[in-house]
């Protein structure tokens, strides 16, 4: 492609893109198509000859649009938000037309530095302690996904555990992690690649009515594992569980952690950005004096598309000395220096996208304004919305939703039905969870498109759809 070419097509696409964004209410939130329609109307073999971009683009909007479930329509309210806004989709644009690879300093200095400054403004904008600064024994970096981040915050906690053994002898001991049922199953997962088997990720108990991790419990946990001669690792607190952005007791958490020199890992992958509202502080109390690490997700609800995800260490250290290996062909005299940063040995991978740009974007079009005006409307439109299911004899609401998350059940109706009838109308769409035997269903908001009229729309459509199921089933 000529870069003449490429400006023609470039155009067209950035034009689609507005387009979409502007006009993405008119399509079914939740895809209809079934399973295997999208691949049947694509070619089994690539083309032995080149073919016209606009082949390409027309194949976008016949064959991919329809499969396309729409994360940024106003009334897409499942899982949790995953926002983009054009500021980050232009800084998207700008990395893959830059097309670097920032393993290491030396191959891209701008991205490292880069990095280091927009994860230490989002560390000022949260309010996180100085020691996760850059000039600090600290510091932040990007990582694809808070999955990422648990995984590499499992393994420096192990290295520091088995004073660097771990690296060297493999696990040879038995290691145990701490977390909850509400806990992100990544966590888990992290164990699991880390070698630490099943039975050694501990669930420690919840509060029954909070979902709160239930401090007690861990202390007697970790007591009983020491006695049987393990060796704690990590605990992983959530601040804003995926279920229903239920908040552990950090403090308590943090206390007991210091008391037996275990890891701290903070998984804030949803809610931890709204601490750039200082009334939404609160949520961070005891990550000051206790976190070892912390991580958020500007790709959830800061308005920055899919991936970015921030990982911050209270010492590099550990990570550093958990992860790095340094072959001959990575030796550089920058490396050398010890004066720059290389960020592939705070990651799992070598290679490195250049994503400070978009988070930078993000946060230089909002300035710190726009970002807290985006998380308080997402947090008022919740209240709005839990005020209706409140006043709503026919459902029952669950009462905490200090964010944009929303849980409530039908009383009348199947859960499940009524879930899936609004789903399957494409007007909007949202997700369930279990809480004990009970289903409860999921609204989260956080789009920039959002708004009460969308709101109270959406919440018609489910009270409509709730009197249509014949009553009497939950
Ligand atoms: N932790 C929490 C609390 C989450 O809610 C999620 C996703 O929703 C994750 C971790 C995983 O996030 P990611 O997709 O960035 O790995």
């Amino acid at each position: 492609m000529t870069p003449e070419e490429f400006r023609q097509y470039g155009r067209q696409v950035v034009d689609r893109i507005a387009d979409y964004l502007a006009g993405v209410e008119q399509y079914p939130v939740r895809s209809a198509v079934r399973p295997g329609d999208v691949r049947a109307q694509l070619p089994a073999s690539p083309p032995e000859r080149g073919e016209p971009y606009d082949d390409v683009l027309a194949d976008l909007d016949r064959v991919l649009l329809p499969g396309v479930t729409h994360w940024q329509h106003p009334n897409f309210f499942a899982y949790f938000p995953s926002n983009t806004s054009g500021p980050s989709i232009l800084g998207d644009l700008l990395s893959a037309g830059l097309g670097v690879q920032g393993m290491v300093w030396a191959t891209s200095p701008a991205a490292t530095e880069l990095e280091t400054v927009v994860v230490d403004w989002l560390a000022e904008l949260l309010d996180l302690p100085a020691h996760f600064r850059t000039d600090s024994r600290g510091g932040g970096v990007i990582q694809d996904s808070a999955s990422s981040a648990a995984l590499v915050a499992v393994l420096a906690a192990l290295h520091r555990a088995s004073g660097g053994k771990v690296g060297a002898d493999g696990i040879t001991g038995r290691y145990t992690m701490y977390v909850s049922s509400q806990t992100h199953s990544s966590l888990e997962k992290a164990g699991r690649i880390a070698g630490l088997g099943a039975a050694n990720v501990r669930s420690v108990d919840v509060d029954p009515e909070t979902l709160e991790m239930n401090p007690a419990h861990l202390r007697a946990l970790i007591e009983q594992d020491v006695a049987a001669g393990a060796t704690p690792a990590l605990v992983c607190a959530t601040i804003g569980t995926t279920s229903t952005t239920a908040v552990d007791p950090v403090r308590a958490i943090g206390e007991i952690c210091r008391e037996h020199g275990i890891w701290l890992h903070v998984d804030a992958a949803y809610a931890g950005v709204a601490a750039v509202c200082p009334e939404l502080r609160w949520i961070n109390d005891g990550v000051a004096e206790y976190a070892d690490s912390y991580a958020t997700n500007p790709h959830k609800w800061l308005l920055t598309n899919f991936d970015c995800g921030v990982l911050w260490v209270a010492d590099r250290r550990p990570l550093i000395d958990a992860l790095s290996i340094l072959p001959e062909y990575l030796r550089n005299p920058a490396s050398e220096s010890g004066q720059v940063i290389d960020y592939r040995d705070w990651q799992v991978p070598l290679g490195r996208r250049f994503r400070a740009l978009k988070l930078w974007s993000v946060i230089r079009w909002y300035g710190a304004e726009g970002l807290r005006e985006h998380i308080r409307t997402g947090v008022a439109l919740a209240q709005e919305l839990a005020a209706l299911v409140a006043a709503d004899p026919d459902f029952e609401l669950r009462q905490h939703h200090p964010f944009g998350l929303v849980c409530f059940r039908p009383l009348r109706t199947d859960a499940l039905e009524l879930m899936e009838r609004v789903n399957s109308s494409g007007q909007l769409y949202l997700t369930h969870t279990k809480i004990g035997d009970e289903v409860w269903l999921r609204m989260a908001i956080g789009s920039p498109a959002t708004t009460s009229a969308h709101v109270a729309t959406a919440w018609e459509t489910l009270q409509t759809a709730g009197k249509r199921i014949s009553p009497g089933r939950r």
